[in-house]
């Protein structure tokens, strides 16, 4: 085994997200409780002292609902960019100061056998970024909070083995739906989140051979189905002559509980 990838949760009532090396246990993310999460590691047969490091896509509660919780349980590591640093919600609470980590996005850190790319994201939060992971063969991306497709999204996204990325609304459902006005034009906007047709877009422009796994990822409750996520994108890939169950699998991330462990 090379890498190991597992959904613990993701959506917007939280996201985490569990990527791992032989070595090396990250979370991506902790939004939920530290109840929670703990229950989540434990699916996974962990617990926190199991996890290397945590790192933090953004200061939505979602994002870091646990954060705080857990750092300070099991004295884990926290990576985060500065603006993430200095927007953190206060019910994060304290994290000790030699578990404070910052990253750059652009800049590759390492940690263990794991080499780390933070990448700007564009998301109405003060410094967010998305993922990749890497033992310099296999690649995992987390990409999820993404308002808009970018060049810089794609570059990141591309050559990845397992790609978790938002397919968040589809954009009808949004219109139509029980969302107030500014909430709706958030969603919406160059700034909010990814819609299931756009989300196909981007996985059309990006998909290598590389790719063996894709998770659908930060479904809506309100304005999705996990149906309709898979099949918007199946169906944009699939006219691109990609073959959804073929060579590459496609799952929608469940919103909490650990349903795939994946080892490449
Ligand atoms: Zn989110
Ligand atoms: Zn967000």
């Amino acid at each position: 085994m090379r890498l190991e990838f597992a959904s613990i949760a993701s959506g917007s009532s939280g996201n985490c997200i569990y990527a791992a090396s032989g070595h090396t246990r990250l979370l991506i993310d902790a939004g939920l409780s530290g109840k929670r999460i703990e229950a989540g590691l434990g699916e996974l047969s962990l617990t926190g002292c199991d996890i290397d490091a945590m790192l933090v896509t953004h200061e939505h509660n979602d994002h870091v609902d646990g954060l705080g919780v857990m750092s300070r349980r099991y004295n884990i590591p926290v990576y985060a960019t500065e603006g993430t640093w200095a927007n953190m919600p206060e019910k994060v609470g304290k994290i000790n100061y030699g578990c404070r980590n910052t990253v750059y996005a652009g800049e590759t850190l390492i940690i263990n056998d794991l080499m780390i790319k933070p990448f700007a994201i564009p998301h109405d939060a003060a410094q967010p970024v998305g993922y990749t992971i890497t033992d310099g063969v296999e690649k995992i991306t987390v990409a999820t909070d993404i308002g808009h497709i970018t060049d810089e999204v794609k570059e990141n996204i591309n050559d990845s083995t397992i790609l978790l990325i938002e397919s968040n609304h589809d954009v009808d459902m949004v219109k139509k739906g029980p969302y107030p006005y500014y909430l709706k034009q958030r969603v919406l906007s160059d700034l909010g989140h990814l819609s299931n047709e756009n989300c196909g877009k981007m996985l059309r422009d990006t998909v290598s051979g590389k790719l063996k796994y894709i998770f659908l990822g930060h479904l809506s409750n309100e304005n999705n189905t996990p149906v309709l996520a898979f099949e918007t994108v199946k169906n944009t890939l699939e006219a691109e002559g990609a073959v959804i169950g073929g060579d590459i699998k496609m799952y929608v991330a469940p919103r909490y509980g650990v349903k795939r462990r994946i080892k490449i």
